[in-house]
């Protein structure tokens, strides 16, 4: 395509608002535009790197043995009822009226639509397993839609569906969709993990993330530097192997004004953030309980809710920590409290903590829980740390950040039972369908392959999903002898059937190199009348910078080799 008649804005400044790196260059090259809060229009280069990315995933689904379908975004407010997400769902799901008044969703997801259309179509185990997916835009009313397309309101998704009579044939269609992820991942050239993950709000049984790895991303996951176990930190099982007991002097209460903080009662008694214990007051299902973790951890709300099979689990809030510890906020202690008490594994081995005193201004020394306080019981309850050992094999861990792009859930019974979608079995007994759901945040893996792979110049796209694979850029396009041989090269690089943007506009070559590095083509090819006279064309790996020349008169094979090289820079080891 030529430069000259394609639609490309680009922006010379970075737009004020856009605080990470795929927003602001998405923008800046020209590929998206913003409409209105969290919701985006695809400009042309925009569109083809979306049409890059469903490609590859379509032929993954398609070989996985999934058939494509498209599904309405209008979704009935009926079948959110049955099958109990109408009340559970919070306001992510923008529910409206239609004229006859009756209530309507945009789809955040399908479960309840396929699951409908399934059950009114199988009736025999003969006609499973049904294994579908659809392309599609989704909407999810965010409370605070950010990043650009890293966390949208409406967004293009993968999501695929699968129906299995048994639960032998559910786990080969959850193992082909993962197996079909691993492969999708790796062909769009991002760096990736696949992660144990929580399960969420959609529920059932088990479930993997796959994390493309980058220091912006909102996850944090945890992996083994010895096997292959990677899992989020809100999932990872601890191993906790246990401290020497030592012998602890009697608890004492000590003055500690002010002190609110872990920081600032590290600061004030001297004492490490390991040898202090936080109690923190929880509302699990309306009923307080308290749960201590090691000052330098993290609280896991989920392990907790887990713990306590609760539906819903929140931090009480001042009034009521005061109420029920009798102390105002950040003194709260487990001596003497009137609520089950919950403490992390770790505190079991070790004693001689500092605890709040449960009174103002106050906090309790040489605190021994089993002797001093009542627990309730030890459990795991707080996020993974670098210090921990791998769940697996005892293995040192590594935490990274990273940013969801893909999720498969097995997902039972979850909505075969509510929405009963049931079928009759080889000996005539009704049985309820197995169901699995995979996902792909098509738009959200285009932000996320440009957060990991971008410079100070610019974008810099895997081959796979660049909106253009190469650049050819006429530098004298005036010259008639410069211009011919641009067009014959340009002809030739069509012909081999790459896929080529022509800069054969009337700008000066600055402001040509600056758009080839901010629009981020893998492959840079330049034509001007001095490499014309020495019968060479340069040429440049947008990746690493590493510039070539290319012999005019052989010029096929030329183009060939190094093509062939670039590409396998970009073969992955995640
Ligand atoms: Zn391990």
């Amino acid at each position: 395509m030529r430069f000259s008649s394609c639609y490309i804005p680009t922006l010379k400044e970075s737009p004020a608002d856009a605080e990470v790196a795929s927003h602001r260059l998405l923008l800046r090259a020209g590929m998206i535009r913003r409409l209105t809060a969290g919701v985006y229009v695809y400009l042309p280069l925009g569109l083809r790197m979306l049409d890059k990315i469903s490609k590859i995933v379509r032929e993954e689904m398609n070989a996985a043995g999934f058939q494509e379908l498209l599904m309405p975004v209008v979704q009935p407010a009926d079948l959110w009822k049955e099958s109990g997400r109408w009340e559970q769902y919070g306001k992510e799901l923008l529910r409206f009226k239609d004229r006859n008044d009756r209530e309507c969703c945009l789809g955040p997801t399908h479960e309840e639509v396929i699951t409908d259309m399934v059950r009114g179509e199988v009736r025999s185990y003969r006609q499973l397993p049904v294994r579908l997916y659809q392309i599609q835009t989704k909407f999810r009313d965010e409370i605070r839609p950010r990043f650009g397309l890293m966390r949208g309101r409406e967004f293009i998704m993968k999501d695929a569906y699968s129906f299995d009579m048994d639960v032998a044939g559910a786990e080969r269609s959850y193992k082909s969709m993962y197996d079909a992820y691993m492969r999708i991942f790796q062909r769009l050239g991002v760096r990736f993990r696949a992660v144990e993950a929580d399960n969420g709000s959609i529920g059932g049984s088990f479930s993997h993330e796959f994390m493309v790895l980058a220091d912006t991303g909102e996850d944090t996951i945890v992996f083994c530097r010895n096997c292959d176990y990677a899992a989020n930190v809100e999932r990872a099982r601890i191993c906790w192997t246990g401290e020497k007991a030592r012998s602890c002097p009697p608890c004492r209460g000590v003055a500690t004004p002010g002190a609110h903080t872990v920081n600032e009662v590290v600061g004030m008694l001297g004492v490490p953030p390991a040898k202090i214990v936080k109690t923190l007051v929880f509302l699990a299902d309306g009923r307080p309980v308290a749960a201590l973790v090691r000052g330098d951890r993290e609280l896991n709300e989920a392990k907790l809710k887990n713990l306590l099979k609760a539906q819903d689990i929140k931090l009480a809030d001042a009034a009521a920590v005061e109420r029920l510890t009798r102390a105002p906020l950040g003194f709260a202690g487990p001596q003497g409290l009137d609520l089950p008490v919950y403490a992390d594994l770790e505190l079991q081995g070790d004693t001689d903590y500092v605890t709040g005193g449960n009174a103002a201004d106050t906090h309790a020394m040489h605190v021994d829980l089993s002797r001093d306080a009542h627990v309730t019981a030890f459990a795991d309850l707080r996020n993974i740390a670098a210090d921990d050992r791998c769940p697996c094999c005892g293995g040192d861990v590594t935490l990274r950040r990273g940013i969801e792009v893909g999720h498969v859930f097995m997902l039972g019974l979850k909505y075969s039972e509510a929405m009963h979608a049931a079928f009759l079995d080889e000996k005539g007994r009704e049985r309820l369908m197995i169901m699995g759901c995979y996902g792909i945040g098509v738009s959200r893996v285009a932000a996320a392959a440009v957060e990991q792979n971008h410079d100070a110049d610019g974008i810099v796209f895997p081959p796979s999903m660049a909106p253009f694979e190469a650049v050819l850029i006429c530098l004298d396009p005036n010259n008639a002898q410069v211009a011919a041989t641009a067009e014959k090269i340009y002809a030739l690089l069509r012909r081999l059937g790459v896929d080529v943007l022509y800069d054969d506009r009337e700008e000066r070559p600055g402001v040509k190199f600056k758009d080839a590095d901010l629009l981020g083509m893998p492959m840079q090819l330049v034509v001007g009348a001095k490499s014309l006279a020495r019968r060479v064309v340069e040429c440049k790996d947008r990746r690493c910078g590493e510039k070539s020349e290319l012999d005019l008169d052989h010029l096929e094979s030329a183009f060939g080799q190094w093509a062939s090289r670039v590409r396998a820079g970009w073969d992955t080891g995640t």
